[in-house]
């Protein structure tokens, strides 16, 4: 394209919240014919919230599993982790000090109690099956444009409530199942069975443990957005390959692809197992645009042909992408690949 194309296409670009930071990258983007999108964050709005918690051990409340997972997760700024908190503060829980936190990218955090922590049992405890929290969302994955309902907050409380004290020391684990396999802590089987509901629906399964001894599950819940639902459907009209790449369990990623229509998903991959995948494809000869937010997504988009940050994503994500979405909208992803066609028709 001529320079002055490339000065008009930035321009057009620009006015409607797309960044195109170089000729090359408006270029480039015509001739993509593979999509790899991330999911949480990307394709959903990343905003999440807890929807489901049971607790499976009887000594433990699940007031206490939860103020235990908040306190970890307090310490960590993933996404899931946010949610964790949220929940806990919403209802005004005391959140323990932890100390000896450490987090495993792609895998989950622990940490140590610093002091003797006292929980009152205060939520009834009803074993595997319980469900002491459910406040489902609205789908809006049929791109009608829904709002997500507020969500309706419900705690089953006992009366008579009686205290557990938890000694200082205590070591605890939140996380997806390869964490806790990786830290040697068993599922009883009606618990997998849980975990497994609970992502067939989507979610993200959080396990929470303490050293040697499995305690319960917490269901974060995210939604899709309506405009991703919109850009998908016109990449296929396109003949737009789109891969969905997700460090997610892969049941809650199948339930995801199945809802959107996306014909290839990668679950579980670790951050650095994303670049492979796109570098792969590219290797295939295809034409690769990577769209993310997250700093986990910052090597792959910096591996694609044509890397996209989606909307106030991490200042790496930004710094490491070829195009910049303002809107966290996937149709202008859509809207950047159709300017670069046009661009360089015009100048034939
Ligand atoms: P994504 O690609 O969806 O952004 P990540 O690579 O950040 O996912 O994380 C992958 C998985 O690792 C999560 O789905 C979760 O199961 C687990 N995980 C990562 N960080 C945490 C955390 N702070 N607390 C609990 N689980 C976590
Ligand atoms: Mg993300």
């Amino acid at each position: 394209a001529t320079p002055v194309a490339i000065m008009v296409g930035t321009g057009v670009g620009a006015s409607n919240g797309i960044l195109i930071k170089t000729g090359e990258a408006l270029q480039q983007a015509k001739e993509i014919d593979t999509v790899v999108l991330d999911k949480t964050g990307t394709i959903t709005s990343g905003k999440l919230k807890v929807e489901e918690a049971g607790g499976y051990q009887s000594d433990f409340p699940m007031d206490a599993m939860m103020q235990i997972a908040a306190a970890l997760e307090k310490k960590s700024e993933h996404p899931l982790a946010e949610a964790v908190v949220e929940w806990a503060e919403q209802f005004g829980l005391a959140i323990p000090e932890i100390v000896d936190f450490k987090a495993t990218f792609g895998r989950g955090v622990e940490g140590t109690l610093a002091a003797e922590f006292r929980a009152v049992e205060s939520v009834k405890n009803d074993g595997p099956t319980a469900v002491f929290y459910a406040g489902k969302q609205n789908d809006t994955t049929d791109g009608s444009g829904k709002t997500t309902e507020q969500n309706q907050m419900a705690r089953n409380t006992v009366s008579g409530a009686s205290s557990v004290i938890i000694p200082a020391g205590t070591k605890f684990y939140v996380g997806n199942l390869a964490f806790l396999q990786e830290n040697h802590i068993t599922l009883p089987e009606e618990a997998t069975e849980g975990l497994n509901r609970m992502a067939d629906e989507g979610m993200t399964p959080l396990l929470v443990a303490q050293e040697g001894r499995f305690l319960g599950v917490i269901g974060v819940a995210d939604t899709v957005k309506a405009t991703s639902y919109e850009a998908i459907r016109v990449w296929e009209k396109m003949g737009v390959k789109v891969i969905m790449l997700t460090g997610d369990n892969r049941r809650t990623a199948e339930a995801v692809r199945q809802k959107l229509g996306i014909s290839e998903v990668v679950a579980e991959v670790l951050p650095q197992d994303k670049e492979k995948k796109v570098s792969e494809l590219k290797r295939q000869g295809h034409k690769v645009a990577m769209i993310g937010d997250g700093i986990n997504d910052a090597p792959a988009l910096a591996a694609a042909d044509v890397g996209m940050a989606i909307g106030a994503g991490t200042d790496v994500a930004m710094e490491s992408a070829d195009i910049i979405l303002m809107k966290n909208d996937l149709r202008d992803a859509v809207t950047a690949m159709k300017l670069s066609r046009s661009v360089i028709r015009n100048i034939k």
